[in-house]
């Protein structure tokens, strides 16, 4: 584990303490569990799925969805020439180990995917190795993300009380340089940088690699890991369409139920589901009013992803990306490694542009993404098809991942990633690498190693 460590472990026991009531804990049981139910088959859930089934431990996942993955979402655009697109996580990290592990358990190959970033702002189209930030800036910045590892606990809960765009200005950040970072930081967050927790965004860009983490993608897709794991446990272990409204603790079991009807009993429970999804369950006892406050506090990002297929790749360079201050917001090469004349670009938008996408019709998507590119070609002579992707109005998550706002990564992550009797929770939104699938997978393996400790 790296980033953030000294708040990862330590916190969430702390917070487990405080939400573990006398009560509650002579009900929490502490011998090996015979049967643990998953909830929720993304990554988390997956993960965790695998430890149990590794450890020969009774186990069945359950998920809402008809497929498994969750917010990651490959999808076949094109299957004449088996072009795939991400509609959810794309890329996977140089610092991304856990997951590393997994592809490389799977055999999955990881290929590629970093890119070099032209600039399209005030109407003006600058190539990648034409613009930059000034060097004032850039010498300033270097000197923030040196410091980091320096900085006192006292001052990395005052970081994360101010705003990344506050941190930014108060730091001196020249005004163009500002506008920039805007989009570009964005783009991580899924949200404006007024939004950000200061902390959360500086330890992101210190502890990440080179490209931010965006550096790799699984062959096939990175769908292909949620596949395969669920081939590996056994399909009938995970039950899609299984919807959970209702989870109850009693002497020292679990129960739960589903929309269907159909009931499942375990002595161990691993919740990998969003906030939204959490929120809308009937727990008996009902969660600690701390854990309530947590998750109706902590906000995801708006996110819309609009891929376009193109009968040619008239950006020319495969690691083409392009980021800009149209409503397109971010665009990126999304056919990377797939050999075809034919190629998708998508249009990655965030915060209130995601929503005016998501809200749209086809048609106005697609005149926002042609007029966006028409620096580099007549697009229109080139389009094939589109598919378009709103997770602000995603059913289960009503968002792509947690954003932590202003004093809310020392203030209520603790409390959402803390145990409630017999139920431990996972999932991206309390991970030291939040927002990553490497987040997922690794919460949901720590979740299996308590549950089996
Ligand atoms: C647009 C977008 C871009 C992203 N880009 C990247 C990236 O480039 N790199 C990266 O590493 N990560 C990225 N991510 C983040 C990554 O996708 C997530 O961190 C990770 O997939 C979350 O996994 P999870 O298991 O925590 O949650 P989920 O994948 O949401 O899994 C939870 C599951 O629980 C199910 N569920 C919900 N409620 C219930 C219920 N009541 N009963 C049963 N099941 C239920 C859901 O259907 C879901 O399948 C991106 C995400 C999005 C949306």
């Amino acid at each position: 584990m790296k980033r953030r460590t000294f708040l990862g472990l330590g916190a969430a026991v702390a917070g487990a303490t405080t939400l573990t009531t006398e009560k509650s804990f002579s009900q929490a049981i502490h011998t090996k569990p015979a049967r643990v139910i998953v909830l929720g088959a993304g990554f988390a859930g997956l993960s965790a799925a695998l430890k149990l089934h590794d450890a020969k431990v009774d186990f069945v996942v359950l998920e809402s969805r008809n497929r498994v993955g969750g917010r990651v979402f490959t999808h076949v655009l094109d299957d004449v020439h088996d072009l795939r697109v991400e509609l959810g996580a794309e890329w996977v990290g140089k610092s991304h180990e856990e997951v590393q592990k997994l592809c490389k358990r799977f055999d999955i190959e990881l290929l590629n995917n970093q890119f070099e970033t032209d600039l399209l702002f005030r109407g003006s189209y600058q190539p990648s190795d034409q613009w930059e930030f000034t060097e004032e800036w850039k010498k300033r910045f270097e000197e923030i993300i040196k410091n980091f590892n320096q900085l006192s606990d006292a001052q990395q809960r005052e970081l994360d009380r101010m705003d990344w765009w506050r941190f930014l200005v108060n730091n001196g950040i020249p005004e163009n340089d500002l506008f920039l970072r805007e989009l570009l930081d964005s783009t991580d967050f899924g949200e404006s940088i007024r939004h950000v927790s200061g902390f959360s965004a500086l330890s992101e860009y210190a502890e990440s690699s080179k490209k931010n983490e965006m550096d790799f993608k699984m062959k096939g897709g990175n769908g292909t890991l949620a596949r395969k794991i669920t081939e590996h446990i056994g399909p009938d272990k995970v039950k899609l369409g299984y919807h959970v409204e209702a989870i109850e603790q009693k002497n020292g079991k679990v129960k739960i139920t589903c929309t269907n009807g159909e009931t499942f009993e375990a002595d161990r429970l691993i919740c990998t589901i969003p906030t939204f999804s959490l929120a809308k369950i009937k727990f008996t006892p009902a969660l600690p009013k701390e854990k309530m406050d947590a998750i109706n506090a902590l906000q995801y990002a708006r996110i819309n992803k609009h891929a376009v297929l193109f009968s040619e790749r008239f950006w020319g360079r495969e690691d083409f990306d392009l980021i800009t201050d149209t409503s397109g917001h971010y665009f990126y090469h999304a056919t990377k490694n797939q050999s075809s004349k034919f190629g998708a670009l998508i249009s990655y938008s965030i915060g209130e542009k995601a929503d005016v996408f998501g809200w749209n019709d086809d048609t106005f998507r697609k005149q926002i993404v042609l007029e966006s590119l028409r620096p580099i070609a007549r697009t229109e002579d080139y389009f094939q098809k589109q598919v378009n992707y709103y997770w602000g109005t995603d059913r289960y998550s009503k968002g792509s991942y947690a954003v932590y706002g202003k004093g809310q990564w020392f203030g209520i992550r603790p409390v959402l990633a803390a145990k409630f009797i017999n139920i431990h929770f996972a999932g991206e939104h309390i991970a030291d690498w939040q927002g990553f699938m490497e987040g997922a997978v690794s919460t949901g393996a720590e979740a299996a190693e308590a549950v089996l400790s």
